[in-house]
């Protein structure tokens, strides 16, 4: 873990020697426009005041993104709620990048820069950050709201970790609903002018939410319930888990271990073997190299990668929160029926 303070002192002079041309900077830094796409956009700097005059209103040429608030959060998925949430009327950036892993995320410093001149921060909480406390830190007065609040929380029970709450809340879409209101309710707070625009995109975001967790429930119907059992390189399904009546089996309960000791393979080897488990996954963010071992040794295919961490890019399968559950239960059931014979 690099030393914060550094960062900071990196970050001051950082933001400094950026000050003249912090706009374009932010602009740069944007992962999630309005189009949501990881696409950075090359924008002309634009003059702004010092340092001290670094706020979003002290443009003199202003841009159309003037009075938008900016809200930083801290994963693709967030970002992607929140963009469904705020629509058009506010910018919304996500810190780590798609693809990147975030439990064991380390902030640099024009992370700290961006940190700084957000609005709002949003963040998912559980320890899912672990590094989210020292990055606060080193921010100054920048408000910020943790989603998981509200969420019935399910702890992780097995390896050191047990008996600590497992941070992958936003796995279940019944979840997903309290994320969407605490989303609601941080963006009213912070901009009640655009409140009944934040209001109605909740409201129709966790329609979609809700249907799509009927059509799930269906899907996941059709497999015979001795069979249905999600093995993954993370315990990140156990939220999902638990909605929907599935059994999870896992190499290392949260991917900042992502090293499976021999103990760990060999334990979800027998228990494959034993329940006669045909399919097994990994997530996209971290090697599968542990789990195609559990597949070579007990016969079980190995059917693919999960999305939990990261969204992907547009052209990827997984490109907003929707379509991450809808990949991944579908990939689930796809294999689980697949092996029938
Ligand atoms: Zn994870």
């Amino acid at each position: 873990m690099k030393n914060l303070n550094g960062l900071r002192q990196q970050s001051n002079s950082l933001q400094r020697s950026l000050s003249r041309d912090s706009r374009g900077l932010i602009a740069l830094l944007l992962l999630f426009g309005s189009a949501c796409s990881p696409v950075e956009t090359t924008v002309t700097p634009t003059a702004v005041g010092s340092t001290q005059n670094l706020s979003k209103n002290s443009n003199q040429n202003p841009a159309p993104n003037q009075d938008k608030k900016v809200i930083l959060t801290t994963f693709t998925v967030i970002a992607d709620m929140a963009q469904q949430v705020a629509g058009d009327r506010a910018i919304i950036q996500s810190l780590t990048k798609i693809g990147a892993e975030v439990h064991g995320y380390e902030p640099t410093p024009s992370d700290l820069q961006r940190g700084q001149q957000a609005d709002l921060i949003l963040d998912n909480g559980l320890n899912l950050e672990r590094w989210a406390e020292k990055f606060y830190g080193n921010l100054q007065n920048v408000p910020r709201v943790t989603l998981s609040q509200g969420v019935e929380v399910v702890n992780i029970t097995q390896d050191e970790a047990a008996g600590k709450a497992n941070p992958h809340a936003w796995m279940s879409p019944k979840a997903a609903l309290i994320y969407v209101e605490n989303i609601r309710k941080a963006l009213v707070d912070l901009d009640p002018t655009n409140a009944s625009s934040y209001n109605t995109n909740a409201a129709n975001y966790s329609e979609k939410i809700k249907n799509l967790d009927q059509k799930l429930r269906e899907t996941i119907a059709t497999v015979p319930p001795e069979k249905r059992f999600i093995v993954s390189c993370e315990g990140a399904f156990s939220y999902l888990a638990k909605d929907y009546g599935l059994k999870e089996l896992y190499l290392w309960a949260v991917n900042s271990d992502q090293q499976a000791t021999p103990r760990q393979i060999q334990n979800v080897i027998e228990q494959v073997k034993s329940q006669q488990i045909p399919v097994v996954f990994c997530e996209s963010t971290v090697s599968a190299d542990a789990q195609k071992q559990v597949a070579r040794e007990t016969g079980a295919k190995f059917a693919g990668v999960f999305y939990v961490d990261s969204l992907t890019t547009p052209e990827g399968a997984a490109p907003t929160y929707l379509d991450l559950l809808t990949y991944n239960i579908n990939t689930l059931v796809k294999g689980l029926k697949n092996s029938e014979q």
